[in-house]
């Protein structure tokens, strides 16, 4: 089991990143509009959302970048890069972590709340779809960088539900999480992913999925 413990110097550095990247994003249309598309705008403040024009040194690298930061009860500790420009990202990784950052599992803060289920979802905007559409979510940064410490987070909930990507991917990840932390799979439409269900049709879309 990896647990990571964080120096004072990499919160207050973490703290610092969210911090300066939340202003950009309040004067950034561009970083704004992506943002909308997503159905993302009103998650800005609640997860502290930013985008990346005024770097803090040894983060030049996320330049234009959205900043998408970890929060935890202890303050912000990670933070990764999403591209957001409108093309495929060809030639480059659409996130970007920091390398001597650790993996951590997405938006602890929703396990908190008082709910019988939770949902596990395989990346950031996924579970802030959820979680704006009144359903506590967490996400793996990715369907392959799930933590085996991670299950016992989810010990606390009667039912998880796993919503990975409606294609074979998504229901890979579901598999992995049923057998993990005995996941429900929710089955999202075939092209779809929580977000741009949530995008198409509102929190209704995604909460008919487990109601
Ligand atoms: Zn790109």
């Amino acid at each position: 089991m990896t647990l990571q413990t964080l120096s004072a110097a990499q919160r207050t550095f973490f703290e610092q990143a969210a911090s300066r990247y939340q202003a950009d994003l309040s004067a950034d249309t561009a970083a704004q509009d992506y943002l909308r598309t997503r159905g993302l705008l009103p998650a800005v403040a609640t997860f502290r959302l930013g985008v990346v024009r005024n770097p803090l040194v040894g983060h030049e690298q996320y330049a234009g970048r959205l900043a998408i930061p970890y929060l935890t009860p202890a303050g912000v500790v990670n933070l990764r890069f999403r591209c957001i420009e409108r093309h495929d990202c060809d030639g480059h990784p659409k996130y970007l972590s920091q390398p001597d950052a650790g993996t951590n599992l997405f938006n602890v803060l929703d396990l908190k709340k008082d709910s019988p289920h939770i949902v596990v979802t395989e990346g950031e905007l996924d579970a802030m779809s959820w979680s704006l559409a009144g359903v506590p979510a967490v996400g793996s940064p990715g369907v392959d960088a799930w933590q085996k410490h991670w299950r016992r987070c989810l010990e606390d909930h009667e039912v998880v539900y796993g919503a990975g990507d409606g294609d074979k991917a998504g229901t890979k990840f579901n598999s992995f999480l049923a057998r993990e932390v005995k996941a429900r799979a929710l089955r999202l439409p075939l092209g779809e992913d929580s977000n741009s269900l949530f995008v198409k049709g509102g929190a209704d879309a995604l909460r008919s999925l487990i109601e």
